[in-house]
């Protein structure tokens, strides 16, 4: 029997998209710890717009703070709300890291003078074209980021948008302040058309909180939980890196196992539990309360994903496991 989520490991407690004061959020890197770390969390990832900050003097052996920013590529319209973009969240393995990869000082824009001092950048200005995102995701990989896209129904991307880019690590599946601002942005469809169609890449949820008025609308939302043995930067970024996480909104995995063609899975009271691998091969068990569900996985399955479904509305999503990663 083989762990794809090992109930002997640590559930990082994390949102990994939000911002502060530092660009248009409200609060301090500092408040955001508190306020996460009093409803449970153990991780953020602090993901300001353009700029990148080392708040790792925010880490201690309760909490991580995720070096990371959020870059925005967008294809100029007359009226921002119909302007279509890109919104990637780019993590970084070095907590130090503020080399920006990507970006020249016209992307950082109007938060370039306010950190002008600091800013450094290799002065690769983003475009909205194939080549140019493309470009963006390979330089921010090789510098040791991992590249996901956001909200990508806020952003008005359409299938021909998300399909072309190349060497994403994740896909935002629920963003959650969109989510209560539009409810379109729990999009676990997108993840399913990109696995249908080739792509290989993990899913998360994400807050996207700003805090307007030091209130906390928009948080606590879209959790993504971490496996990890101790709580440091560099055990949640590895289990950031290998896959070793799932997402949920509500209910929890408490473990998911795999016995050769035997899927076991133990989780908090649902009353749906999906299979899903490829195009329409998907099983389900109902009922009510289920915390132990069980599913015999098919040959051809190529790869297979499961959502949890409880009575609330809440969802918990795993990352999709592909046959040649879980087969010894
Ligand atoms: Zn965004
Ligand atoms: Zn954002």
């Amino acid at each position: 029997m083989k762990y794809l989520i090992d109930p002997r490991l640590k559930q990082g407690k994390a949102n990994l998209h939000c911002h502060t004061c530092l660009s248009d959020g409200t609060l301090t890197p500092q408040e955001v710890k508190e306020r996460y770390m009093a409803h449970g969390y153990d991780i953020v990832a602090y993901s300001d717009h353009e700029i990148l900050h080392d708040n790792s003097y925010l880490t201690d052996e309760n909490f991580v703070a995720l070096t990371a920013v959020e870059y925005s590529v967008n294809d100029p319209a007359p009226y921002w709300r119909d302007e279509k973009c890109f919104h990637f969240n780019l993590f970084s393995h070095d907590p130090h890291n503020t080399f920006h990869v990507g970006s020249s000082e016209r992307n950082a824009g109007r938060y370039f003078a306010r950190f002008k001092d600091e800013f450094r950048c290799d002065g690769y200005d983003r475009v909205f074209t194939k080549e140019c995102v493309n470009e963006v995701i390979r330089r921010a990989r090789e510098a040791g980021f991992l590249v996901q896209l956001n909200h990508p129904n806020w952003s008005l991307n359409t299938r021909e948008d998300y399909m072309m880019l190349d060497g994403l690590w994740g896909l935002e599946i629920l963003n959650y302040c969109t989510e209560l601002e539009t409810g379109t942005e729990y999009c676990p469809i997108i993840y399913e058309d990109m696995l249908n169609h080739g792509k290989r890449l993990f899913c998360t949820m994400g807050d996207d909180n700003h805090n307007d008025g030091g209130r906390d609308f928009g948080s606590y939302g879209g959790v993504t939980y971490i496996l990890v043995d101790t709580l440091t930067y560099d055990n949640v970024f590895a289990s950031l890196e290998k896959g070793n996480f799932y997402c949920s909104s509500g209910p929890r995995i408490r473990s998911l196992a795999i016995d050769g063609d035997r899927v076991i899975l133990e989780c908090d009271p649902a009353m749906n539990v999906v299979l899903t691998s490829k195009n329409r091969r998907f099983k389900n068990v109902f009922g009510e309360g289920l915390t132990h569900v069980e599913f015999d996985l098919d040959k051809d399955c190529e790869y297979f994903r499961i959502t949890v479904m409880d009575d609330k509305g809440g969802r918990a999503n795993t990352n999709a496991y592909f046959e040649s990663d879980f087969r010894d």
